[in-house]
């Protein structure tokens, strides 16, 4: 499978099945366990960037890109904690849906809700997150993505992935994540050395990194900070 038909699938998924699947996991309605374990683990890895931001005392200085932001799980959070927050996804439904969250919660303006794909973003932000997309893409065409994201990083780029090492532990359980129709969706794992080195290759060093593994949700994140 090429990268476009990857895309488009990807787009069709959150905008049909996958948006009422990943809406109520990351929401917080009834679910069953599967769906509970990995809304968990997902808020894990939400929570631990949380703490990343808020240990460095300069949130309301930021302006954050949170490319590929789904229902706005992380870019509200951030926008209630002073950043400038541009957000984006490629799924209008997921954006539709992250636009009414804020909007409930009494953010007007920020976070900006987009419906983008990340590779046509543009513009300069201090920091650029990317959490839980790169699932979606086989490694060549995720190095292209973290290439283009690292483009717009000011300062680091943030992101997170499946790691390779789950693989035999997520390909049992994938059935789960995208059961019935939406099962030609694919689960793509890479690994670490190689998202290290396409972050090198584009001047950035690791400088945080965060494991949260739960029974069936795996997600390896990586700070990439610019070298002077
Ligand atoms: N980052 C969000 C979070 O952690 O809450 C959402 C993660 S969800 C598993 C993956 C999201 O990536 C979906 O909302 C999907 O529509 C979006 N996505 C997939 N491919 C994308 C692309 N090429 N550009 C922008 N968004 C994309």
């Amino acid at each position: 499978m090429n990268g476009v038909d990857d895309k488009t699938e990807v787009r069709e998924y959150f905008n049909a099945t996958g948006f009422d699947r990943w809406k109520r996991i990351y929401g917080d309605g009834e679910v069953n366990k599967v769906q509970l374990d990995i809304r968990t683990g997902h808020q894990q890895t939400v929570d631990t960037l949380l703490d990343w931001f808020k240990a460095d005392e300069n949130l309301a200085d930021l302006t954050i890109c949170d490319a590929g932001c789904g229902v706005g799980s992380l870019s509200i959070p951030l926008a209630q904690a002073g950043a400038t927050v541009f957000s984006s996804d490629i799924s209008e439904k997921m954006v539709e849906e992250g636009k009414e969250r804020a909007i409930a919660l009494g953010l007007k303006d920020n976070p900006t809700f987009v419906v983008q794909d990340l590779e046509t973003l543009s513009g300069k932000y201090h920091t650029v997150v990317c959490l839980d997309v790169l699932i979606h893409y086989p490694t060549e065409q995720a190095a292209d993505m973290i290439k283009h994201l690292a483009s717009l990083a000011e300062n680091r780029l943030i992101l997170s992935f499946a790691p390779k090492t789950c693989l035999l532990v997520i390909l049992k359980r994938i059935g789960e994540f995208f059961p019935g129709p939406s099962k030609t969706t694919r689960a793509y794992q890479h690994r670490e050395k190689d998202i290290v080195k396409v972050l090198e290759d584009c001047g950035l060093k690791v400088k945080r990194t965060a494991m949260t593994s739960t029974k069936f949700y795996f997600s390896r994140m990586l700070e990439a900070v610019r070298e002077e």
